[in-house]
């Protein structure tokens, strides 16, 4: 994904400077931190590079395409096939059985109903909970329940995957098995944006820009891993 000169204004009144015009270029295979305060624009910054919102101003280019030049239904069948969206609360249907919830996001993302559950059964494999597949999510743990969000953001096969806080409910235990899950995905190849508050997250990154006041800046990587 590319940004030039991406930024943000909510329109108010009175107008909200969420995310000041940036450059960034993330490419494939990347994992990129994203750390800042509280109300800083972190999560406008997210629904920009997951087309839930469109900038206000700058261009943006994912996989080579001009989003802005697109129509809302092109966008959003962009978004259901390039973009995987992980949130800190987990978002799964409570009646719905792990397997069903990953599904169900496949309705969307305009994969055959024929190969749904083949594919339901094998992210569910890939997140480490192929014996959890038939549970309900009240009888999951939350890591477990974060796991079956993430196996449902990967359904669709999406270029990219965008965790806003993904371990932000979660225990110290529960958040290990969900940062270690990531880590394993960024390994296979995909291309990670995680929103944090936490500093263990952030440091498995590979990247970290931070968000202040809406303004973004690529922060350097520690000495250590430079002269590794
Ligand atoms: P963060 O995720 O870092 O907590 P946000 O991106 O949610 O920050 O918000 C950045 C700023 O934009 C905040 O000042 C917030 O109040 C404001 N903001 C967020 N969403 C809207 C909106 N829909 N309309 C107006 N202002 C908003
Ligand atoms: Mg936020």
């Amino acid at each position: 994904m590319e940004f030039r000169g991406v930024g943000l204004t909510y329109p108010g009144p009175p107008p909200v400077e969420a995310l000041r015009p940036c450059e960034l270029v993330v490419r494939q295979g990347e994992f990129l931190a994203v750390v800042g305060p509280s109300g800083s624009g972190k999560s406008t910054f997210l629904n920009v590079v997951g087309l839930l919102d469109a900038p206000t101003e700058g261009t943006y280019l994912l996989d080579g395409i001009d989003t802005a030049a697109l129509r809302d239904g092109d966008r959003t069948a962009l978004r259901g096939r390039r973009i995987g969206f992980v949130f800190q609360a987990f978002h799964l249907l409570p009646h719905r059985s792990a397997t069903e919830n990953v599904m169900l996001a496949m309705v969307y993302a305009a994969v055959p109903r024929a190969e749904r559950r083949a594919r339901a059964r094998d992210v569910l494999d890939r997140v480490g909970l192929a014996h959890r597949a038939d549970a309900l999510p009240a009888r999951l743990s939350g890591g477990e329940r974060q796991r079956v969000a993430i196996a449902r953001a990967l359904a669709a096969r999406p270029s990219l995957l965008l965790c806003d806080e993904p371990t932000g409910n979660l225990d110290s235990g529960n958040a290990e098995t969900v940062l270690a899950l990531l880590g394993a995905l960024h390994a296979s190849g995909m291309t990670v944006v995680v929103i944090t508050h936490d500093h263990e997250v952030a440091a498995r990154a590979q990247r970290t820009v931070a968000i202040r006041d809406g303004v973004l800046t690529e922060q350097p990587r520690p000495e250590r891993e430079r002269t590794l």
